[in-house]
C-alpha cells in the first residue's frame, strides 16, 4: 500500500488530525495541548488460553486510557482479528471526547484483543474474556475504567468481565462494566441507545433542513448492534430505510425494505443479510454508500469514506454510527458537497450515554423504566447537539471541528481546575 493511502487509513493520524485542527482554532495553550494529546497509559497483555483442542493459544490484548480528567475511563473491548494498538489508541481518545460532547462525567479509553470470535466456541471466547479481564483487574474498576461492548463482544462477554473483576476484588461489582444483560445490573434501553441517539440526531438534523420524517430516505451500513437497532427505530418512526448492509454484503430498495422482517431474517433465522428474499437489488456492503438518500448512517466499521470515493457519497445528512468511519483526508471534500455532518463523537454518543445511565443505577441499586432512561438520554442528546451546531456558528468551522472544540474546551476547563500534581 502506497505511504500516503496507509497513512489516511491509519484512525489514529485521523483522530490527530482534528484534535490539531480543533486546538488551534480553540488556541489551546500548548501545555494543555501536550497533556491531551498523549493516552495516560497504554497495557499490553498476552492471553494464554487452552483451546477446546487441547492447544495452547497466546493472543494478544490491548487496554489504553487516555483520559481520567473529567472521571474514570470508559470505552469499549473490541474482539476483531485486525485489532492494533493505534486503533485502540485512536478509539480510546475518542471516547474522551465523545464523553465531554455529550457531558457525561467520564475519562476516555478502549481495549481490544486480536482475534476472530467466529472462529471460537462460546466457552474458548468465555477464556479469552476472563484471562483478559484477569490481567487487567488492577486498572479496571468502577472508578478506575468502566469497559462495554464494542464490535465482536456483547452482553454476555460483559457479564464474564464483572463475574471475573468481582470474583478478584471478592464482592459483586456490577458498575465495573456496561452493556450487561439486563438480569445482571444492565439498563433498560441499552440495546438499543445508540441507534435511538443517531435517530434523535437525525431527527434534530431534518427539522433543520427542512425534511419531512416521513419517507426520508436512508442508508445503512452496518447491520449489528447500532446499525439494525438505528434501523428498527428509524423505520418505526416513518423514515424509509431504502439500504442496508452487513459484512457479506448491500441490498437497495428504492420502496423500501421491510426492516421488522428483514431483522427477523438476520437475527431469527441468522442468515446473511443480501440473501433476504425479494429484498431488492444486490450490490457490495461499500457500493450502498454511493446511492442516493437523505440520511447516509455508516454503522459498521471506519474507513469507509475515504479521499478516493467520497466524491461519490450523495446524501444531505452524513450521520456516523461507527467510529471512525470518514478519514480525516475525506473531511474537505464532503464539506464542500455541503452534506450536513452528524460527526461520530456525537450522533453514536447514546450509547456512552445509557452506559453512564447504567453505571448511576448499578451504583444507586435503583433501576429506572425504559420510559425514565429514554427521556433521560433525548435530554442529553438534544442538548449535545444544538451545542456543537452553537458552536460550529460562533467558531464558523464545521460541525465535526465544532464537537471537537466542546469536547476539547470542557476537558481543558476540567484540567485547568485540578490543576497538575507534581
Ligand atoms: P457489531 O459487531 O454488532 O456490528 C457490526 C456490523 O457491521 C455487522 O453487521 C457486520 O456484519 C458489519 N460489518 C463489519 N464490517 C463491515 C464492512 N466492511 N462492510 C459492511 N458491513 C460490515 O458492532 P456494533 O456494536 O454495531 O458497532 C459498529 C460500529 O459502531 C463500530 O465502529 C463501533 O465502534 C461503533 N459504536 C458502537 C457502539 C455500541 O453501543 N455498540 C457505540 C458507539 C459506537
Amino acid at each position: 500500500m502506497a505511504v500516503a493511502v496507509q497513512e489516511e487509513l491509519n484512525v489514529y493520524e485521523s483522530a490527530e488530525a482534528r484534535f490539531e485542527t480543533a486546538a488551534e482554532m480553540l488556541g489551546l495553550e500548548q501545555g494543555l495541548y501536550r497533556y491531551m494529546k498523549y493516552p495516560e497509559r497504554e497495557i499490553t497483555v498476552y492471553i494464554p488460553v487452552s483451546l477446546d483442542s487441547g492447544q495452547i493459544a497466546v493472543f494478544t490484548g490491548y487496554r489504553v486510557l487516555h483520559s481520567t480528567v473529567r472521571g474514570p475511563g470508559k470505552g469499549g473491548i473490541r474482539f476483531a482479528p485486525n485489532v492494533s494498538l493505534d486503533e485502540v489508541r485512536a478509539l480510546a481518545a475518542w471516547m474522551t471526547w465523545k464523553c465531554a460532547v455529550v457531558n457525561v462525567p467520564f475519562g476516555g479509553a478502549k481495549g481490544g484483543v486480536i482475534c476472530n470470535p467466529a472462529s471460537l466456541s462460546k466457552s474458548e471466547l468465555e477464556r479469552v474474556t476472563r484471562r483478559y479481564t484477569a490481567s487487567l483487574s488492577d486498572w479496571l474498576g468502577p472508578e478506575r475504567d468502566i469497559p462495554a461492548p464494542d464490535i465482536g463482544t456483547n452482553d454476555q462477554i460483559m457479564a464474564w468481565v464483572m463475574d471475573t473483576y468481582s470474583m478478584h476484588v471478592r464482592q459483586a461489582t456490577t458498575a465495573v462494566v456496561t452493556g450487561k444483560p439486563l438480569d445482571l445490573g444492565g439498563s433498560q434501553g441499552r440495546k438499543e441507545a445508540t441507534g435511538r441517539g443517531l435517530m434523535l440526531c437525525c431527527d434534530r438534523a431534518i427539522a433543520r433542513l427542512g425534511i419531512k420524517c416521513d419517507g426520508c430516505r436512508v442508508i445503512i451500513q452496518g447491520f449489528g448492534n447500532v446499525g439494525s437497532e438505528a434501523a428498527r427505530l428509524m423505520h418505526e418512526a416513518g423514515y424509509k430505510i431504502i439500504g442496508a448492509a452487513d459484512i457479506h454484503g448491500g441490498l437497495y430498495n428504492e420502496n423500501g425494505l421491510d426492516i421488522p422482517k428483514l431483522y427477523d431474517w438476520v437475527y431469527t433465522q441468522r442468515k446473511p443479510l443480501p440473501e433476504f428474499p425479494g429484498g431488492g437489488e444486490k450490490l457490495s456492503a461499500q457500493e450502498v454508500l454511493f446511492r442516493p438518500c437523505d440520511i447516509l448512517v455508516p454503522a459498521a466499521t471506519e474507513n469507509q469514506i475515504t479521499s478516493q470515493n467520497a466524491h461519490r457519497v450523495d446524501c444531505k445528512i452524513l450521520c456516523e454510527g461507527a467510529n471512525g468511519p470518514t478519514t480525516s483526508h475525506a473531511d474537505p471534500i464532503i464539506e464542500k458537497k455541503g452534506i450536513f455532518v452528524i460527526p461520530d463523537i456525537l450522533g453514536n454518543a447514546g450509547g456512552v450515554t445509557v452506559s453512564y445511565l447504567e453505571w448511576v443505577q448499578d451504583r444507586q441499586g435503583f433501576f429506572w423504566r425504559e420510559r425514565e432512561v429514554n427521556e433521560h438520554l433525548q435530554d442529553v442528546m438534544e442538548h449535545a447537539f444544538d451545542e456543537v451546531l452553537r458552536y460550529a456558528q460562533t467558531h464558523r468551522v464545521n460541525n465535526r471541528i465544532a464537537a471537537y472544540i466542546v469536547a476539547i474546551d470542557r476537558v481543558a476547563r476540567a484540567l485547568k481546575l485540578r490543576g497538575f500534581y507534581a
